[in-house]
């Protein structure tokens, strides 16, 4: 099975664990040139609750074993054969 994305349910409780544990977003706040508000974040919570941007996106998997709210889980599909 390959990780396809990241899915969120309405479990999230927007405590924003997910936001400071992926890698992603690490990289881009350790950037200088760093600006919240037009950084592409991997994942981010907005008005409680948190989004996927499945553009940036690994698929890590960091995010889903942080959460405390097990809201995060991981989608996957077949391996091509
Ligand atoms: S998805 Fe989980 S870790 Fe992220 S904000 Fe929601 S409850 Fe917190
Ligand atoms: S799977 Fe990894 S890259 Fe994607 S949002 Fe979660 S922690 Fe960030």
């Amino acid at each position: 099975m390959n990780f396809k994305k990241v899915k969120i349910s309405e479990e999230c409780v927007g405590c924003g664990i997910c936001e400071s544990v992926c890698p992603v977003n690490n990289l881009l706040i350790d950037g200088t040139e760093f600006d919240p508000d037009k950084a592409k974040l991997a994942v981010k919570v907005t008005n409680g609750e948190a989004a996927v941007d499945e553009e940036v996106c690994l698929t890590c998997g960091t995010c889903t074993f942080n959460c405390p709210s097990r809201a995060i889980s991981a989608e996957y599909e077949p391996r091509a054969s």
